[in-house]
Formats: structure tokens, C-alpha cells, sequence
């Protein structure tokens, strides 16, 4: 979240990792360099790398593994130039160009027959979706691909995703629909759709698809209104203290917080280092 003059712009990702942990937010937001290029987001980013240029052409879908795998070297190299490097999660190096390839190869064959063609790839977007008192609200961001049939968002995961829980939960899919509708892109109802590669060496494609209805877009501004709300009260107070912390689900570990060693991993060590994503 950033706010300028009168104006307060939320990205979803922000909007996710506040609603679960507060001081994740703030702490993240104020320590950038805190965040690690894990194997898995990287993979992923490859992946997208590949999708999008299958998708603008700009690559034949039989040379998509090779352009993701070498976009990923790409990055490794650019990470020991600065003196860092790939933090390992849950994965075993040997393994990461094959599972890029495999999961560039899901998308092809599962995913990319069902894409509608002729939508526009990296959309980015900002739109004002409300007011919070004299301020305007913004949703921003990219959508990874937009077209009036559907918005698509392309996704690695360790496991197939559940469509019940991203029906009811998902917060992207609110935020990216509400300001497609609010920029005069779509109607409501609107339909989100996710394409996920499974990240393993024999990778299978899955499309989860969501709907998303006025009801949603208004509900998610609420909450975004909520936290904004209590955001500007942090500010007002100026004591610069600690947010709201919530320590109460998985992602609060050394393995999975960025932030861990300037929050609850200065007073103890992690109970689930070796918890899976
Ligand atoms: S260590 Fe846990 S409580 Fe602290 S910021 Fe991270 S997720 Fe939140």
C-alpha cells in the first residue's frame, strides 16, 4: 500500500499478505531487501517469461522450455553478480530445469488450447474503486493475461489447487475483476481463470475457474477499505510500532516469512522450518 496525497493505492499481493499477518506487511514494505529469490518463485517466473512469449509470439511453442530455462539462468547469474543467491525452499536444484521444462510443456498441451487468443499479456492496470474518507481508493497491478472472456492468472504450485476454496477466498481474482469492471472492461458477472502447472518433473496443466459478481468486487473493497482505514490510524498515531501480528498459520516461519528474523524469529527459533508449501 502507498499513499499519495490523497490518493491510496493497493496492489492484491499486499492486500493478501496484510490481511494475514499486518506487521508481514508493514516490516516487508520497509525492509525490501529482506525479500529472498526463492527456487520456486523463480521457477514460476520463468514460466511466465515462456507463456508470454508463446502468447505475443514472440517464441514457437516448441522452443517455450529452452527460452524459460535460459530466463531463469539469466536471473541466477544476475543474483551472483549482486552477491546472492537462490534460496533454496522445497526443491532440489538438479532438478529445476527439468521441472521448468515440464511445467512449460503442461501449459502447452493443457492450458494453452483453452487461452481465448488476441488478449493482451503484462496488463497493467490502476483504477480508482472508492473513497476512504478525503482519500481516494486505487487498485493497481498486472494482470498476467486479459481478455474480455476471461482474465487469466498463471500459477506453479506444489499441489492441484481446490476451486471451492479459491471460489470463496481468492482475493486476486476480486481485485482484478472489480477494476477491470470499474475501467469499463468487463461486465459483471466476470470470469477469473487459473492456470497451474503443477511444479514436478512429470508437470500436468489444470484450469480452476472462478466467478466473480458485483457482490465480490464490493466486498473486497470493504476489506481493502478496512485495512486501509486502520493503516492511516497506525500513521496518525506516528509511534512507528509494531502492526497487528498474526502468527497463526504455516506461512509464519523462518522457511516462509521474509521478515522472520526482525519479527518472531527474535525471540524463537522456527517450530516448522520443514513445513511443505
Ligand atoms: S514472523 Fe510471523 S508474525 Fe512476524 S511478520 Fe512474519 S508472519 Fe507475521
Amino acid at each position: 500500500m502507498r499513499i499519495e496525497e490523497n490518493k491510496i493505492f493497493i496492489r492484491q499481493s499486499w492486500l493478501g499478505d496484510a490481511l494475514m499477518c499486518p506487521e508481514r506487511a508493514r516490516l516487508s514494505a520497509l525492509h525490501p531487501e529482506s525479500r529472498k529469490e526463492n527456487d520456486s518463485a523463480m521457477m514460476g517466473t520463468a514460466c511466465h517469461t515462456g507463456i508470454e512469449a508463446v502468447l505475443n509470439e514472440e517464441v514457437l511453442p516448441v522452443h517455450m522450455g529452452d527460452h524459460a530455462v535460459e530466463s531463469f539462468r539469466w536471473k541466477e547469474k544476475e543474483l551472483i553478480e549482486i552477491g546472492k543467491a537462490i534460496n533454496i525452499t522445497n526443491t532440489n536444484p538438479s532438478h529445476w530445469n527439468t521441472h521448468i521444462r515440464s511445467m512449460c510443456d503442461a501449459w502447452l498441451r493443457d492450458i494453452y488450447p483453452n487461452v481465448p487468443l488476441g488478449g493482451t499479456s503484462e496488463f497493467k492496470f490502476s483504477t480508482q474503486v472508492g473513497m476512504i474518507d478525503d482519500y481516494e481508493l486505487h487498485f493497481e497491478g498486472t494482470m498476467d493475461y486479459f481478455h474480455q472472456e476471461s482474465i487469466w492468472d498463471w500459477k506453479t504450485a506444489g499441489r492441484k489447487y481446490y476451486q471451492a476454496e479459491k471460489q470463496s477466498q481468492n482475493i486476486q481474482s476480486s481485485i482484478y475483476t472489480k477494476a477491470a469492471y470499474e475501467m469499463g472492461m468487463i461486465d459483471y458477472p466476470a470470469t477469473f481463470k487459473f492456470g497451474v502447472m503443477i511444479r514436478n518433473a512429470s508437470s500436468t496443466g489444470q484450469i480452476v475457474s472462478v466467478s466473480r459478481t458485483e457482490a465480490h468486487g464490493n466486498w473486497i473493497v470493504e476489506q481493502a477499505t478496512a485495512l486501509a482505514r486502520t493503516v492511516l490510524m497506525y500513521n496518525k498515531l506516528g509511534t512507528g510500532g509494531r502492526w497487528l501480528i498474526n502468527d497463526q498459520h504455516f506461512l509464519c516461519s523462518q522457511r516462509w516469512c521474509p521478515v522472520w528474523d526482525k519479527c518472531k524469529g527474535s525471540y524463537l527459533n522456527s517450530d516448522n522450518a520443514e513445513e511443505a508449501e
